[in-house]
Formats: C-alpha cells, sequence, structure tokens
C-alpha cells in the first residue's frame, strides 16, 4: 500500500490497538466494552435494515466483533482494517467460530476508489475518533455504498460529560480501559459528523445513544446521545 492511501492512519493508535490485539475476543479484557455494546448496535442496525442477504462492508473492524455478528445474521460480510494485528486475529477466530468474514487489510479511501457503489450496508463503529481525518472516512464510506444504500457510524460525542466517562472515568476510575485509548481532542460532535455525513451526500436518517451506567455496569440504548451515540446515513439516489 502506498504512502498516500496511509496517510489518515495515526501510527500510535494503530500500534495501541496492535499491543493489545490477542485480547480482541476475552470478554473480560479492554475490549470488554466492545463486547457489551455488540449487541444493542447489532440489533439497532438489523432493525433498521435487515442484514440477511445483504452485502456488507465493516470498515476498521478490529477482531471482528460486529463483522462476525453480522455475518450471523445472514449477511456477506467484508472486513477491512489497518491493523494487521488484528486482523491476524479476526481469521484465526472465524476457524473457531465458523463465521465466513473475507477480512483484507486495505485503507477505505483506497477500496472506495477499486470498488465505489458495491455495499448494500458500510458499518465504521468506534474508528472515527481514532483518524486524523474522519471526514475523508466518511466520504469513503459513502462512494463505497450503494445508491440508497445504508451507512451506520458511531464514535464518541465531545463536551465535558463525555470527557468524564469515556476518558476519566472509562480509563482512570474503572480501569475498563488503558489509559490514553482516546483523545478527547478526537472526539467527534453529533452535529460536526451530520455535516461530514452531508458533505459526502448522505442524509442522516436516524440517531441513537449508548448509555452507560456505572453503578449496575449496563449499556443501554437511549435518545440521550452525550457519550457514545450511533447514526444511520443514507445515501441520496
Ligand atoms: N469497529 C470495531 C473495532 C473498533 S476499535 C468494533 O467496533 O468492534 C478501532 C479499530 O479501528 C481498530 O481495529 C484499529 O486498528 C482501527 N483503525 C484505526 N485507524 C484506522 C484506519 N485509519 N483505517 C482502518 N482502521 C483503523
Amino acid at each position: 500500500m502506498n504512502a498516500e492511501t496511509l496517510n489518515n492512519a495515526d501510527d500510535l493508535e494503530l500500534q495501541k490497538f496492535g499491543d493489545l490485539a490477542h485480547k480482541w475476543w476475552d470478554i473480560n479484557s479492554e475490549f470488554k466494552p466492545l463486547h457489551e455494546i455488540n449487541p444493542l448496535r447489532l440489533n439497532w442496525i438489523d432493525g433498521l435494515v435487515p442484514l440477511k442477504g445483504k452485502r456488507v462492508l465493516d470498515v476498521g473492524c478490529g477482531g471482528g466483533i460486529l463483522s462476525e455478528s453480522m455475518y450471523f445474521k445472514g449477511a456477506t460480510v467484508t472486513g477491512i482494517d489497518l491493523g494487521e494485528k488484528a486482523l491476524k486475529v479476526a481469521k484465526l477466530h472465524q476457524l473457531e467460530s465458523g463465521a465466513k468474514v473475507d477480512y483484507q487489510y486495505i485503507a477505505v479511501e483506497q477500496l472506495a476508489s477499486l470498488q465505489p457503489a458495491s455495499f448494500d450496508v458500510v458499518t465504521c463503529m468506534e474508528m472515527l475518533e481514532h483518524v486524523p481525518d474522519p471526514a475523508s472516512i466518511v466520504a469513503a464510506c459513502a462512494a463505497l455504498v450503494k445508491p440508497n444504500g445504508t451507512v451506520f457510524f458511531s464514535t464518541i460525542n465531545r463536551n465535558a460529560k463525555s470527557y468524564l466517562y469515556a476518558v476519566i472515568g472509562a480509563e482512570y476510575v474503572l480501569n475498563m480501559l488503558p489509559n490514553g485509548t482516546h483523545d478527547y481532542a478526537k472526539f467527534i460532535k453529533p452535529s460536526e459528523l451530520a455535516r461530514m455525513i452531508r458533505t459526502s451526500g448522505l442524509d442522516v436518517q436516524a440517531t441513537a445513544g449508548m448509555t452507560y451506567n456505572p453503578i449496575t455496569k449496563i449499556y443501554a440504548l437511549s435518545d440521550e446521545v452525550s457519550v457514545n451515540y450511533m447514526v444511520q446515513a443514507v445515501k441520496n439516489a
């Protein structure tokens, strides 16, 4: 892959995930939050766009938590990431689980130039807050989805509460995540994500929050988007 396509990746971010890669499928590890939110986001997505029979691309798929679950809902899934170790773990895990996901090491911008308008659904979850230029990722996702197709994004809002919950709470108080997992400055407000979405020729269709209750330690879907949130965006035909 040439330097240009790798431009929109932060080496330190990729290394952070690489160092933890062997733990992707350990539900008591640093990836516990992803395992806990997975049924919520999977069912939200599947409720809006039934995945059975759909051609789906999972951008920044990591070890394949969401990719595999979408496969088991009946989708044909391609997963891409720039973390080589995560992809290795994803490929190994499907030998065990029986999922058949096509994992590829390729930048989303490059895949967009090779296979535009090829997917019914594109998901890009918990990744935009780890890249230098999220708008470029959003535009590439928009290019990859077919007309009338749907892109799902999730990320972390940027405000005092999200700083408290996603950085101080999750990293320092609850020790759920290693210190430095999240860089507050890279969090994205829903209005900022909506602008990137519209600029890319998509329309925002729905938004949902995922709230964490630190007392019960349970995540739930809600209308409250102040920390973790998801957006459904549809491509204009
Ligand atoms: N989407 C998965 C994993 C989220 S963790 C899930 O929600 O379960 C963030 C992932 O983004 C990591 O696997 C990391 O390697 C990947 N990533 C970070 N920067 C990237 C980039 N520029 N291109 C592709 N993947 C990237």
